[in-house]
């Protein structure tokens, strides 16, 4: 072997030598590469994932905002702004309240949300019962729901307004589409039962925080329009959008029940809450043991309000 040969032999070994080490570097890129990449999805799917967590919790909230601000609250002393109005002087401070066991209440029963499919088996449980109630209905075209509201009023219950679409982002922009609402509402109601409603209830309550609009500004212009709004201090537990029975909505109410003398108690009237329905005839009975009147809302119920009427000009 000459030493062409042998420059030949030496160059041919370093060239596999380096295409060796490229294809190491290559593959070791890759698998680094791939690492990375691994990493990177894992961190996106985990923040993925607590977004759907928090997005979940928002539509929760929203869907259960009825009761984000709600009797129980008024356990929290000094925060809470939740008030039986014929409570407050009684005690300065109404996450004290404790009225007395065996005095006399009126307890008033109030359905938000409807008309809906499970309406007319509320109002035959009433019936049951000779116990009169108040719906808080929202607008419905359909033929069925603007029976319903008719036959509300005709079996002695009050019908209050609960806004036209229940839609936050819509009803609270502003005072204007507020109005809009308020007034959309109303004709509809008087045009089907022939009462104009004159009592409302905003959803998520007077003291929700989710209002674009100053809640003050739509407290005056309710003030201004002779309609009078009511929150309640004690809530079924049926605004959750978990499953809930009987016994849940029994304990919710016995909870807060005895602190008021004026008690308004809030359940739903929606195509979901079966579970109310069912729960109805047993809190009737419950309350019926107290001493206690169970009565629809009109003119001379004292007012319960998160915000005070008074306090807003
Ligand atoms: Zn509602």
């Amino acid at each position: 072997m000459d030493s062409a040969d042998l420059k030949r032999q030496r160059e041919r070994k370093m060239r596999v030598a380096r295409m060796k080490r490229n294809i190491i570097v290559f593959v070791i890129g890759l698998l680094l590469t791939l690492v990375g990449l691994c990493i990177a999805l894992c961190v996106l799917m985990f923040q993925q994932s607590a977004r759907i967590d928090r997005l979940e919790e928002m539509i929760n909230s929203v869907a259960s905002s009825d009761a984000t601000v709600t009797g129980e609250s008024s356990d929290s002393a000094g925060g809470s702004t939740v008030l039986a109005a014929d409570n407050t002087t009684e005690s300065g401070d109404a996450g004290d309240i404790v009225y007395g066991v065996n005095a006399h209440q009126d307890i008033y029963l109030t359905f938000d949300d409807g008309p809906s499919d499970n309406t007319e088996a509320i109002l035959d449980i009433l019936d049951q019962y000779d116990v009169k109630a108040t719906f808080f209905v929202i607008g419905s075209k359909e033929k069925k729901y603007k029976k319903l509201y008719k036959e509300i009023v005709e079996r002695g219950h009050t019908i209050g307004m609960h806004s036209y679409t229940h839609k936050y982002s819509s009803l609270y922009d502003s005072v204007e589409s507020f109005a809009a609402e308020i007034t959309k509402e109303q004709d509809l109601i008087e045009k089907v039962t022939g009462l104009r409603p004159w009592l409302f209830r905003f959803p998520g309550g007077s003291s929700n925080d989710v209002s674009n609009a100053d809640m003050n500004d739509l407290i005056s212009y309710l003030n201004d329009s002779g309609i009078t709004y009511y929150d309640w201090n004690v809530v079924g537990g049926d605004a959750t959008s978990k499953s809930y029975n009987t016994k849940d909505v029994l304990k919710s109410v016995s909870n807060d029940i005895g602190k008021y003398k004026t008690a308004v108690i809030l359940l739903h009237d929606a195509n979901t809450k079966t579970a109310t329905v069912e729960a109805l005839g047993p809190l009737i009975e419950m309350l019926l043991e107290r001493d206690a009147d169970l009565k629809a809302i009109d003119e001379d119920t004292p007012l319960v309000q998160h915000i005070s009427y008074e306090s807003v000009e």
